[in-house]
């Protein structure tokens, strides 16, 4: 039987332009790096990118590695789309990377022209796709001249596998050097996916905002619920099916007494605003001109439906800031 998409999903215009781009995003962006891989239940996968979707959420972000296993994300992502999505791909704003170890030897990670290229090829076949939206350099290679980076971006644009480039992760001044590399080959970098949340400061602290905007690149930012710290979930202990309890990406050290403390002051504040703390800290990271996109994860539908519901109330007061700077530091 065949899906019909929500009919209604573009109704609140809940999108955004990204920097001084063509491209359009939407204010919350589905990530597929945890929840998406081989090793989880499709039909949960399938319904949360079904409802997302429905949602006005047009963007998918994926990378080479998701799963696990590596590349297991982007397999689930090609069957959904087959299954669902497929009719919609010219709404779609797909989004993959590399940079991470994807395959053994020298060339299976970070930024040479002949990883990045055969990366994408990759990438590509795992979807089902002949062309991706955005494809990131997923992190600075320190020793591949930032040229050979910058003309792999150049060359996948104008083959036509991605539409659009960008980086992430990179510094203010790596940044400027690489925006600059491309604007002389012609095309664009349109957008910067750096970490940012509450609990992590770091793009206000070293310029990275204020360099992006100069730029007039976007910005996506990930884990604005710092991996779920930045939300109700560790109040009263470790439950089960959490990120802390699984292991894996989540520092357990993190669970401190102090941030715990300053997680609950958060909570009251949310609480007054008459939002969830996850909705409260999604609000925030969007209250920065500079920010296109918050990107999030979610592990089942009732988590997205609640994080989604951030964007019934994206204002916060001057006093309110102020009270949040008090517990939001790094
Ligand atoms: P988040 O900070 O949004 O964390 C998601 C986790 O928070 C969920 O798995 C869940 O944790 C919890 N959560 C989500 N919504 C709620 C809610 N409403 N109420 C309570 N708990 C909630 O982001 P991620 O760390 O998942 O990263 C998001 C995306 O960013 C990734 O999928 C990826 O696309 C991108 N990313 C990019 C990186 C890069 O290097 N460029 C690095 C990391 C991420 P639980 O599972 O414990 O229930």
């Amino acid at each position: 039987e065949q899906w019909l998409a929500n009919p209604n999903r573009y109704d609140a215009e809940t999108y955004k332009r990204c920097g001084k781009s063509g491209l359009i995003l939407p204010k919350i962006t589905l990530g597929l790096w945890q929840n998406f891989g081989g090793v989880d239940v499709y039909e949960t996968q399938r319904a949360m990118m079904r409802r997302a979707f429905d949602r006005g959420v047009f963007h998918f972000d994926l990378a080479n590695n998701y799963g696990p296993p590596p590349g297991s994300a982007e397999e689930n992502f090609g069957k959904a789309l087959s299954q669902d999505l497929k009719k919609h791909r010219d709404e779609l704003v797909i989004s993959t990377k590399a940079g991470y170890r994807m395959w053994p030897g020298p060339f299976g990670e970070w930024g040479s022209r002949k990883y990045l290229i055969s990366s994408l090829d990759q990438s590509l076949k795992r979807m089902g796709l002949e062309y991706v939206d955005i494809f990131y350099s997923h992190r600075v290679d320190p020793d591949t001249p930032l040229a050979e980076t910058m003309g792999a971006l150049d060359q996948i644009v104008r083959s036509g596998k991605a539409l659009y480039v960008g980086i992430s992760s990179y510094s203010p001044q790596m940044t400027r050097e690489a925006h600059a590399i491309l604007k002389d080959l012609g095309t664009p970098c349109v957008i910067h996916q750096p970490s940012y949340s509450m609990l992590n400061r770091w793009v206000e602290e070293d310029g990275l905002l204020d360099t992006l905007s100069d730029l007039g690149m976007g910005c996506i930012a990930f884990s604005p619920l710092a991996q779920g710290l930045l939300t109700n979930k560790y109040l009263n202990g470790v439950p089960e099916d959490s990120r802390a309890a699984l292991g894996g990406s989540f520092q357990t050290g993190m669970l401190t007494e102090e941030n715990l403390n300053r997680v609950r002051a958060l909570n009251e504040i949310a609480k007054r605003r008459g939002q969830t703390l996850a909705q409260m800290a999604i609000a925030w990271v969007l209250r920065r001109p500079e920010i296109t996109s918050a990107l999030i994860g979610a592990r089942h539908v009732q988590q997205l439906d609640n994080s989604l519901d951030a964007l019934d109330n994206l204002e916060f007061s001057a006093e309110e800031l102020i009270e949040i700077d008090k517990y939001a530091t790094d």
